[in-house]
């Protein structure tokens, strides 16, 4: 079960159990989203993250949140586009599926994410917002659990995508 809802924000400044973070495989810290977050959560996060060895494409780490109001951070270095040949659409369902599964490990049910790869990294958005939506939804179907997920949408334009991939896949 899981309630799934576009919003336009800061993720930084999002109250719940797990914020995710837009990461490179490094966890080092860069721009966007990943250089907002690790301002916000202050120079404890940074230091949590040297001790995590970098994380792989797909995959997810989890660190505390620090000075944020969400109690823990879950980074995935989602995929680069490079043209659609290279594995990105399923790297990219991956990350959403290993934060999701991280966040339920951590008993965390309320959990926001930002809109993954599709700023730096290029990946289209029409693309990038279905595969965020339908794996959210095949993700958390099975849990007795609800999930409660936010899109955290940084723009209008980004916003229009994410509405438009709920329109078209959330079934009520
Ligand atoms: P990536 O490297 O995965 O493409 P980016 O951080 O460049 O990550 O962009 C991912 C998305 O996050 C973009 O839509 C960007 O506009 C958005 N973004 C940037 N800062 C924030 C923020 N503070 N809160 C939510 N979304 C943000």
């Amino acid at each position: 079960m899981v309630k799934l809802t576009a919003v336009l924000g800061d993720i930084t400044t999002i109250k719940c159990d797990a914020i995710v973070n837009a990461a490179n495989t490094s966890l080092l810290g860069g721009g966007g989203v990943d250089g907002a977050i690790h301002r916000a959560a202050g120079p404890k996060l940074l230091e949590e993250c040297r001790t995590l060895n970098g994380c792989e494409t797909g995959k997810a780490k989890i660190t505390k949140g620090y000075n944020l109001p969400a109690e823990y951070v879950i980074h995935t270095p989602g995929p680069i586009w490079h043209g659609g040949s290279h594995h990105e659409e399923a790297l990219l369902v991956s990350s959403y599926k290993s934060c999701i599964e991280l966040a339920k490990a951590h008993g965390c049910y309320h959990i926001a994410f930002p809109s993954i790869s599709t700023g730096v990294y290029r990946f289209p958005l029409d693309k990038a917002s279905e595969i965020a939506v339908k794996t959210i939804l095949q993700c958390c179907k099975e849990s007795s659990q609800p999930f409660t997920i936010e899109m955290v949408c940084f723009n209008e334009n980004v916003k229009n995508y994410y509405d438009a991939a709920i329109r078209k896949y959330v079934t009520v």
